[in-house]
């Protein structure tokens, strides 16, 4: 029974909160760790400056351990502030690719349950780029030969850590090169761990599914990129492109639990039990400071930050990960009430998230949420607060967990 309390702590917190990657650390009382792609907006970035680049790009085909450019590739246009781009995995189909990249004391199990996962993902919710992902040890697996590997998918040349992590992300800079996906053992290693690694690897796939949809326009069948959009919501620590950390994080999750239930891989029922267990508990434990818990406030990883630390008013950190309990359970609570369905919710808000940004810039998300979820954004924190407030035989009854 411990051990399976710690396993569902440590899973729930196998994602930091950010734009799309999720950082685990090496302990089971995580916090949330540094936003790589954050850091990255420091770093060169060439797209609003084409004019400068001397280095021609050229398409070298999509194959595993291998990019996909020589460099970062002109855009096709401009307009506004959006660069527009297509690739060449868009016409030579291997948009569809995905490579499992295993090193050093990856086993066969783990090399087949991304790869399931992968398969069975693309099947559900479709493919807009080329996926890399990257398996490794962090005892066994040799960290210069995944560098050497690994690095030239970088804008800038970075590597990573060998530390325990699961983490998906498709980002502004590389783009061309697809998406990136990183599992380390303890997601595979122990074949008797409830699934818990099926649903790990599913949910990080959904945040590639999520962040490559937010680039691309079905209609021009292009991909673009307003630089100056994710500057400004940097510098106004504003909510991502791809809607709040809530409902990004709670979709992979409800998405993980969800089709890896599908395959027979989870227990649907008693994962989103413990998390409505879960989440019952951060709003009591808050409660008895006068802290009031609000799915608002899961909105940003700043906002998070400041109620998720000693930052909070309280100067208490509130019990960790409500973005993925409380926002996972807000999926099943409007698919329930017949809101949404899993068509808007896993896939229409993403496929027309861009097109709505584009209309509406800054607010895209408020846009696809109140046309795909069903209700207005505003309205639904009131409501969805309130029904976290009921008694657990309420809630279990609305959410049909019984
Ligand atoms: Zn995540």
């Amino acid at each position: 029974m411990k051990y399976k309390l710690f396993l569902f702590s440590f899973i729930i917190f196998s994602c930091g909160v950010d734009d799309s990657e999720d950082n685990l650390v090496n302990n089971d009382q995580v916090s949330v760790t540094k936003d790589s792609s954050t850091e990255n907006s420091t770093t060169n970035d060439t797209s609003t400056n084409n004019s400068q680049s001397s280095v021609i790009s050229t398409y070298l085909g999509t194959n595993c351990k291998e990019v996909s450019y020589s460099s970062k590739p002109d855009a096709d246009y401009v307009d506004g502030n959006y660069s527009y781009y297509t690739y060449g995995w868009q016409s030579d189909g291997t948009d569809q690719n995905s490579c499992v990249n295993a090193y050093n004391g990856v086993t066969t199990f783990g090399v087949d349950l991304v790869n399931a996962v992968l398969s069975d993902a693309k099947e559900k919710l479709g493919q807009i780029v080329p996926v890399n992902a990257w398996i490794f040890h962090t005892q066994e697996s040799d960290i210069e030969t995944i560098c050497t590997d690994y690095s030239p998918f970088t804008d800038d040349s970075s590597c990573f850590d060998l530390q325990q992590m699961a983490a998906a992300t498709v980002t502004q800079y590389v783009l061309h090169n697809g998406g990136e996906f990183k599992l380390s053992e303890i997601f595979w290693s122990d074949e008797d761990q409830n699934g818990s690694g099926y649903k790990v690897a599913y949910h990080e796939f959904f945040h590639v599914h999520q962040n490559s949809h937010k680039f691309y326009f079905e209609e021009t069948e292009n991909f673009g990129i307003n630089m100056t959009q994710f500057r400004n919501v940097d510098d106004n620590e504003g909510v991502n492109l791809v809607g709040p950390v809530w409902l990004e994080e709670g979709g992979a999750e409800f998405a993980g639990v969800w089709y890896s239930s599908l395959k027979g891989w989870v227990n649907y029922n008693e994962y989103w039990i413990n998390y409505l267990d879960e989440a019952r508990s951060v709003i009591s434990d808050a409660a008895s400071r006068g802290d009031t818990v609000s799915l608002r406030d899961y909105e940003t990883r700043y906002s998070i930050q400041r109620v998720e630390s000693s930052e909070n008013p309280t100067g208490t950190s509130r019990e960790f990960a409500y973005a993925y309990s409380g926002g996972g359970l807000a999926h099943i609570y409007l698919i329930s009430k017949g809101f949404t369905d899993l068509n808007n919710s896993m896939i229409e808000y993403y496929r027309n998230i861009a097109e709505l940004e584009r209309e509406h810039i800054g607010e895209g998300y408020i846009y696809a949420f109140e046309e795909y979820f069903g209700m207005p954004l505003d309205s639904f924190y009131s409501e969805f607060d309130d029904f976290m407030l009921k008694t657990r035989e309420e809630q279990l009854s609305i959410l049909g967990l019984e």
